[in-house]
């Protein structure tokens, strides 16, 4: 798949302070300046790789409080799909069509989750819960479905 990367005759620099519009992590997702001006487009690993959304369509996810929903469903396209611009629409349809679960649900989510990124039973899972806490539609990386930020956390 090719990668989405910063060039200074398209994307507006930013310097080093670039982050995604949909996540609002630090990511390499920069504003365009060359038409359509419009769209954010570049790299984030918390929303599946290739981002190109427009403005309209963050701030329709945002305006409905449902960023996350969002994360998620752009993690589970497939990677083809990953260079089409997200517009306003897609974003209206995909919040129509995302589930909501309940707390236990989203745990059955994450074991399910955590399976699909293992290779064989026992080995170490590859989920990181910091990047794929959408794949399980949490909020964020400290939901109820997080492990403890240190030992000292757990009780
Ligand atoms: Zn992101």
């Amino acid at each position: 798949m090719k990668k989405i990367e910063f060039d200074p005759k398209v994307h507006i620099d930013i310097g080093l302070a670039a982050q995604c519009p949909i996540c609002a992590r630090d990511a390499e997702v920069y504003q365009r300046k060359i038409d359509p001006t419009d769209v954010y487009e570049g790299w984030c690993d918390r929303c599946g790789g290739n981002v190109r959304i427009t403005q309209s369509a963050v701030q329709e996810a945002e305006a409905a409080g449902k960023r996350y929903p969002l994360i998620s469903w752009m993690r589970r396209r497939p990677p083809e799909a990953r260079l089409q611009t997200v517009k306003r629409k897609d974003v209206a349809q995909a919040l129509r069509d995302s589930p909501s679960y309940t707390v236990l649900e989203k745990l059955d989510l994450l074991l399910s989750v955590v399976g699909d990124t293992t290779s064989h039973p026992g080995a170490e899972s590859s989920f990181d819960y910091l990047m794929d806490y959408p794949l399980i539609y949490a909020v964020n990386d400290v939901g109820p479905a997080s492990r403890p930020r240190s030992p000292n956390c757990a009780t």
